[in-house]
């Protein structure tokens, strides 16, 4: 090979022959290709020269004195560093088994002497592709492996940041809401004497309604955090959607009232209330939506927008889709805005005016529709209004299976005629325990208190407490200790231990149940709650403010032409007990929006039928004569 070419070689070929005459051959031809060819004239030679010169490819005879070629081939392929350059055999032997043999070995390919050039040449060019091929394939390889190792790390890296990240919000959690517990405790506590002056009054709704605020912004960010940790869950249940609604409007109306907005709820359909999904979540997400909508409207209105659509599944409706438009008269976003909107800590000029809210709140419902299985989007005039909405499908519920979620009343007392109840609180804060106390000793129970897990046990087993309001962290023994202990004993059993928690990972609630206990309670709680928890567990009954009655399993009686009805519903009552005149009048009435002749005519109604007329003259004053017609629409 000339000096020239030596830079640009094809590749470097170690050709092995006894016979010079040979080797002179093979040499001449493939250096005039542009090969780097050197000899070796014994298998001996070879292999010495082979470590010191690594060629890409050998041509290697096999009928050689000393050691012959299938030798020369085994020592090569038994070393390491030698066994992956490939084989060509060049011999005289032409039986099929000297071929075979060549193969078995580790020969990449066989050439039979005398041979042609171009046969020795093409074979030499498409082993030695064939070579790099392997080559670039296994260094591709080797790439892709230290990048799986690499990611593997990074992935190990951001669990561990991840796990850090939980264990740090389990205990900000608990730090916060201890003292905010006890902060809203308290004010609750307070507004129940009567002898406050208006003014001592008004200092203490102040301090829970800041309480409540800074509980929000607490949630938030732990919402926020748990969304990046990748461990908010749903948790579906069974609910009543217009329940859920007819709240919302009762929570927001007067915030509309005191801007002098209107707000309407647009959800008059035919759809059935009683549905399965995220309650707690679908309400923060609505609350997010109308607070928003609420706080940046100046005039105008908010109008919530509720409609379904049935799926078919084999014919029958398998579930229910329902499409949430929220959508207010207010400064609307600017279109450059609009594109972040739903990132986190993001506030538009018109937010960052207000000197309010964190701009988690819409990075959290985004987040939440998306688990639930929707995409929450926006459209927005600049300077007329913005529109927030998304659709969820849900599964349907039977309307048994929902739980009915009481109004809360003020407990006033205890019924009479029951056991009398001994409560331990166990909690290793005198703050807590008195919150508790206060609360309950008033009402007529026995209650004790422990400062940690060892305590209670002790306590518990001499004065055997109906029910233990349990802490779950405390120095000495915790209040999982504490709870696994007393319920190994058969007596254990029959105490009731609720956990209060101050965490918000809804895996710890797991955890709870698994130590035995009874039920858990998170802080900050309302007295509501507590009183409703010792009735479920113990049977305790109350007497309510006002009623002054027991809150017993009876029906809850709605007030009279209160209830939600259908326009389906409606169409059949008024069908069924309107004479025909009456129901031409209305129906002209309604045609022509005629608030007046409406409202004379539902007086006659209301003579026989008081529940129809309520309904009517609830939507005629609302103006909602787009409803009324609809019950024609199809007559
Ligand atoms: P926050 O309200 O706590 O600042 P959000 O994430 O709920 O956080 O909202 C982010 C920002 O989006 C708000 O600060 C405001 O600039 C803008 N925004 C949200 N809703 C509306 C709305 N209905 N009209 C106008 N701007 C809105």
């Amino acid at each position: 090979m000339t000096e020239n070419n030596k830079n640009t070689s094809k590749g470097k070929i170690l050709a092995v022959d006894d016979k010079q005459e040979n080797l002179h051959v093979l040499i001449k031809i493939l250096d005039k290709q542009g090969y780097d060819v050197f000899p070796a004239i014994s298998g001996t030679q070879a292999l010495s020269v082979v470590h010191s010169n690594k060629p890409d490819l050998i041509l290697l005879d096999i009928l050689m004195p000393d050691m012959n070629g299938y030798e020369v081939c085994e020592h090569l392929k038994a070393d390491e560093q030698t066994r992956d350059i490939p084989i060509i055999f060049i011999s005289a032997l032409s039986e099929t088994v000297d071929k075979v043999k060549a193969f078995s070995i580790g020969g990449v390919d066989y050439i039979s002497k005398p041979f042609q050039v171009k046969e020795v040449l093409a074979r030499v060019e498409t082993h030695l592709s064939l070579q790099r091929l392997q080559k670039s394939l296994e260094e591709k390889n080797e790439l892709l492996e230290q990048e799986i190792v690499a990611r593997k790390r990074a992935e190990e890296a951001a669990q561990m940041a991840n796990q850090a990240k939980s264990t740090f919000l389990a205990n900000m959690s608990h730090e916060l809401r201890t003292p905010l517990n006890a902060i809203l405790g308290f004010a609750q506590l307070m507004s129940r004497t009567q002898r406050l002056d208006p003014e001592n009054k008004e200092n203490l709704a102040i301090i829970s309604r800041s309480g409540k605020h800074l509980l929000t912004l607490i949630n938030q960010v732990l919402d926020f955090s748990k969304i990046e940790a990748g461990r908010t869950t749903i948790n579906e249940s069974k609910f009543d959607l217009y329940a859920l609604l007819n709240d919302l409007e009762e929570l927001f109306s007067l915030k509309a009232n005191d801007k002098d907005l209107q707000l309407i709820f647009d959800h008059y359909l035919n759809f059935p209330q009683y549905i399965i999904a995220d309650e707690v979540k679908l309400r923060q997400i609505l609350i997010n939506l109308l607070n928003n909508a609420l706080k940046f409207t100046q005039k105008g209105g908010v109008t919530v927008w509720v409609r379904e659509k049935p799926i078919f599944d084999k014919g029958v409706v398998s579930k229910i889709l329902f499409h949430f438009k929220i959508e207010d008269t207010g400064p609307g976003i600017p279109p450059d805005e609009l594109t972040t909107i739903f990132e986190a800590f993001v506030q538009t000029s018109t937010g960052r005016q207000t000197c309010e809210g964190t701009g988690l709140g819409l990075a959290i419902s985004h987040q939440f529709v998306q688990l639930m299985g929707g995409e929450l989007t926006v459209s927005s005039q600049f300077g007329e209004g913005t529109t927030f909405e998304f659709s969820l499908q849900c599964q349907l519920a039977e309307a048994i299976d929902v739980k009915n979620t009481k109004i809360e009343k003020e407990v006033i007392a205890l019924e009479p005629n029951q056991s009398r109840y001994r409560i331990l609180i166990v909690d290793d804060k005198w703050m807590n325990r008195q919150l508790l106390m206060k609360l309950l000793n008033p009402l007529g129970f026995e209650v004790r208190e422990a400062e940690n897990g060892q305590e209670a046990i002790e306590i518990w087993e001499k004065w055997e407490p109906h029910l233990i309001w349990m802490d779950m962290q405390m120095p000495v023994m915790d209040g999982f200790e504490a709870t696994r202990q007393i319920k190994a004993h058969i007596k254990g059993q029959a105490t009731i231990i609720i956990i209060m928690t101050a965490s918000v990972l809804e895996e710890e609630r797991v955890v709870i149940l698994d130590a035995g206990c009874d039920d858990f309670l998170r802080k900050p709680f309302k007295n509501a709650d507590i009183f409703d928890l010792m009735h479920k567990h113990i049977g305790v009954r109350y007497l309510y403010e006002e009623e002054s009655k027991p809150n017993g399993d009876e029906e809850e009686s709605k007030p009279n032409g209160d209830e939600e009805i259908t326009i389906a519903e409606l169409k059949s009552e008024m069908l069924t007990t309107l004479p025909d005149d009456l129901l031409k009048q209305w129906q002209e009435a309604v045609e022509y929006g005629d608030l007046q002749t409406a409202l004379s005519l539902i007086d006659r109604i209301g003579e026989n039928n008081k529940s129809l007329a309520n309904t009517l003259s609830k939507l005629a004053k609302d103006f909602r004569f787009d409803i009324l017609q609809e019950v024609f629409d199809e007559w």
